[in-house]
C-alpha cells in the first residue's frame, strides 16, 4: 500500500506534514512547528504519531517536539549537530543515514545553508522530498548560518534528485516568491504557468504544495542560477553559478 501523506497550516503560513504507512500504521511528522494543528490532524486520521523528523533547530520546525514526545513516547529524529540546540532527541542522523517510518526508508540528506544542521528527508520509494527551509516552491531559504557557496551546493543535491519526485516544503512562500522570479524572468513560460496556477490555488485557499521537482528545475530562479539566461538577466555572464545564486539570494532578502 502506497504511503499517506496530510499537509496542513502549522503557526501562520509554517506547513505540517503527516507520513503514514498503512502496512504499519506507523506515522511521523516531518518537523514540528506546534503540537495543536498535529494532534488534530493524527485525530482525524485515527492515525498515531511513532516518529517526528526534524529538519533543523529553528523553533518553529521544533515548537511541538516535547508535547508531542510526552503524549506519544514517539521517536525524536534530528540531525547530528555538535552544539545540540535540538531537544529530547533519540536519533541523530547524518548525511545518507536510512530511518524506518514503520516500512518506509528515509534517506537523510544534509543541506546546509539557512542552518548549518540542516537535513532534507528523501522517500525514494514514495518518490517524496522533505526539504523544509532549503527549496521552496520558486524560491529557497535564507542563508543565515551557512554562506551561498554552501546554499547552492545544497540546492545543487536537491536538484539531482528525479522530475518526478515531489517537492513539500517548510512554508506558504511560493506567491512572494513567485512575484520576485518574475523581476528575473518574466519571460520564462514554466513560471509563468506557475504564477497562474499558484494565484488560483491561494484564491480558493489551498496549498501550492506539493510540486513536481522537474517543473520546479523549470521555473524556480534559484535552481536556475547556472542558466545563461539567468547570469545575463543580471548582467553577471561568466561568473560562478554560487555567485550568481548570492545575487539572487540578496535581492530577495531586499524585495
Ligand atoms: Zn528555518
Amino acid at each position: 500500500m502506497a504511503a499517506e501523506i496530510r499537509t496542513f497550516t502549522c503557526l501562520t503560513d509554517n506547513f505540517g506534514y503527516l507520513i503514514h504507512d498503512p502496512a504499519t500504521k506507523a506515522t511521523a511528522s516531518v518537523d514540528a512547528p506546534e503540537a495543536g494543528p498535529i494532534i488534530r490532524a493524527l485525530e482525524r486520521e485515527g492515525w498515531t504519531l511513532t516518529d517526528i523528523l526534524i529538519t533543523h533547530h529553528h523553533g518553529d520546525h521544533v515548537g511541538g517536539v516535547a508535547e508531542l514526545k510526552q503524549r506519544y513516547g514517539c521517536r525524536v529524529v534530528a540531525p547530528h549537530d555538535k552544539s545540540t540546540k535540538i531537544a529530547n532527541v533519540d536519533l541523530r542522523v547524518v548525511n545518507a543515514d536510512v530511518i524506518k517510518v514503520g516500512s518506509l526508508l528515509a534517506r537523510v540528506v544534509e543541506t546546509p545553508g539557512h542552518t548549518l544542521d540542516h537535513v532534507s528527508y528523501v522517500f525514494d520509494a514514495e518518490k517524496v522530498v522533505f526539504a523544509a527551509d532549503t527549496l521552496f516552491s520558486i524560491g529557497c531559504g535564507r542563508v543565515f548560518e551557512g554562506n551561498y557557496p554552501m546554499m547552492w551546493d545544497s540546492l545543487l543535491k536537491l536538484r539531482a534528485l528525479p522530475d518526478d519526485f515531489r517537492l513539500y516544503c517548510g512554508h506558504e512562500y511560493t506567491a512572494s516568491n513567485v512575484k520576485f522570479a518574475l523581476t528575473v524572468e518574466p519571460d520564462n513560460p514554466a513560471l509563468k504557468a506557475r504564477a497562474e496556477e499558484v494565484a488560483r490555488l491561494r484564491a480558493e485557499n489551498k496549498p501550492t504544495v506539493p510540486t513536481l521537482l522537474g517543473d520546479e528545475k523549470k521555473a524556480n530562479v534559484f535552481l536556475r542560477a547556472d542558466e545563461p539566461s539567468v547570469a545575463a538577466r543580471l548582467h553577471m555572464k561568466g561568473a560562478d553559478p554560487a555567485q550568481i545564486f548570492g545575487e539572487l539570494r540578496e535581492r530577495k532578502n531586499k524585495s
